[in-house]
């Protein structure tokens, strides 16, 4: 009777989604084995041996479920114990995968939020084994034999790098900009321009952050145009700091007016007030030797007198997830002894790899090589044309069925909010069928493992060699190779 029910409830369900409907169901819905039945079988009882009972019991009961809808909506006529046994085994195996798994970005967009942001460089990731493998002096200091700061492996290098005071790291950019807005500007009023509340990646806005922070925002200017006579007027025995926050991801262009870092940090000087800028994606090196529009670099940022300067570690650095401050002595010391710092502390891991990428930024040519990021963003047009034309030829030495490839000129972009108006000259491969519509031909290479994520345009699917890797090459191909099937 249960089954009667499920029967016409799972009929009427299909047909209301105009499914095909299977005339006579019922011989083959009388072949699906009972869940014990099978328990018994021998192949079962081997796969027992690596799964839990329990397991293995969910597992075969959805198996069967999805069996029984098959077969109602016609998809599938038969059924029979060794097909079972194998689809049993593929679910086992596809469950046992990691479930953070590698992808391929064919997107061109180089640090893309989505798919991981920045790749660390070969010397980031033995770093991190060799962190990760042994013990290591993470806290100790090996001069005195005492106990040491996390904070002294890189808080150097940054000094070196940036030309600031001091140094610390947190777990992410939004974590630096909270702790510094806690530490300091609790229950006071910040200073920002209206043209500077942004919200990036849905989950960060300046105005929640500071409200969580504890501090109070006090919005100045309009959307387009703020003046420094507008911070001015503002001031106030409540005000603590004058924030500065890089608009990452939009540009308001046409009539618009802000306020210079100097001038901010003259006012500041004026009355008292630290000044500090979120940088959001934050560069060691002038990114406009890559073609890319200028923007400050942190060094000019210190230069131009910011006490604290905030920044991501896995944007244009190039390294990984990390809350980059430097700045001024005084108010490092008091970020570091901020309760929160606890909470919001960087991990080994990420302290070793970032370490090793910043010691790549002591040469500018070693790190526009090595670290993958800035590899990505410096390859010219030329060598980007000649990869299109490798991959074109490989894969068209065994064409897949139906599929029209072909090289088209395209922009690729810097991604992770930063640069928006930067559109890099690319190639892509560019994959059209008269068979499969666009929408499929993306959802087939999303299906390989490792999955394939490009972008469609234009009613084509599109994958920018700008972000492939050498060793995707030959994978795409295998892929192409097994379309049809
Ligand atoms: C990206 C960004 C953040 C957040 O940085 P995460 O490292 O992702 O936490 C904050 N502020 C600005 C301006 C940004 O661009």
């Amino acid at each position: 009777m249960g089954i009667q029910a499920t029967y016409y409830e799972i009929i009427e369900q299909d047909s209301q989604k105009g499914m095909i409907m299977n005339p006579d169901p019922a011989p083959a819905l009388k072949k699906i084995p009972s869940v014990t039945l099978l328990l018994e079988e021998q192949e079962f009882r081997q796969l027992a041996a690596w799964n839990s009972r329990k397991y293995l019991v969910h597992m075969i009961r959805e198996l069967l479920a999805d069996k029984r809808k098959a077969i109602l909506s016609g998809q599938e006529t038969e059924l029979d114990l060794p097909t079972l046994w194998r689809e049993l085994e593929i679910r086992l195996k596809t469950s046992a995968e990691s479930h953070l798994r590698r992808v391929i970005n064919g997107t061109g967009v180089v640090i893309h939020t989505n798919l991981g942001r920045s790749l660390l460089a070969a010397q980031a990731l033995e770093q991190i084994q060799t962190t990760a493998r042994y013990y290591s002096n993470l806290e100790f200091d090996l001069q005195s034999g005492q106990r040491g700061s996390r904070y002294s492996h890189v808080e150097d290098l940054l000094i070196e790098l940036t030309g600031a005071e001091a140094a610390m790291v947190v777990n992410n950019n939004a974590a630096a900009v909270l702790l510094a807005l806690n530490t300091l500007a609790k229950g006071k009023e910040v200073v920002v321009s209206r043209g500077q509340l942004v919200e990036i990646g849905g989950s960060f806005r300046i105005p929640e952050v500071m409200t969580r922070s504890g501090a109070l925002l006090r919005e100045v200017g309009t959307t387009n145009k703020t003046h420094l006579r507008d911070y001015e007027a503002v001031l106030s025995d409540q005000t603590t700091l004058l924030l500065k926050v890089h608009t990452s991801n939009y540009r308001i262009v046409g009539f618009t007016a802000e306020v210079p870092l100097e001038d901010l940090v003259a006012l500041g000087q004026r009355h008292g007030l630290p000044v500090m800028e979120d940088l959001g994606s934050g560069s060691i090196i002038d990114v406009s030797r890559f073609g890319l529009e200028k923007e400050p670099t942190v060094g000019e940022v210190v230069r131009a007198g910011a006490d604290i300067v905030t920044f991501s570690g896995d944007k244009l650095l190039g390294g990984p997830q990390a809350g980059i401050i430097v700045g001024r002595k005084n108010y490092i010391q008091a970020l570091r002894s901020n309760p929160l710092n606890r909470a919001l502390r960087i991990d080994k891991l990420t302290l070793a790899a970032l370490e090793a990428t910043l010691k790549l930024y002591r040469n500018e040519d070693q790190a526009s090589q090595h670290i993958p990021t800035l590899a990505q963003l410096s390859i010219s047009l030329s060598e980007l044309q000649e990869r299109a034309r490798r991959l074109f030829r490989l894969l068209k030495k065994n064409p897949a069925a139906g599929l029209k490839i072909e090289i088209i000129p395209t922009t690729s972009q810097v991604g992770g909010g930063a640069l928006p108006l930067s559109f890099m000259n690319s190639y892509a491969l560019a994959f059209s069928s008269e068979e499969e519509s666009v929408s499929e031909i993306e959802k087939k290479f999303r299906s390989f493992s490792p999955p394939i994520i490009g972008r469609i345009e234009k009613e084509k699917f599109l994958l920018d060699v700008r972000t492939l890797q050498k060793e995707d090459f030959p994978f795409i191909a295998r892929c192409l190779t097994a379309w049809g099937s």
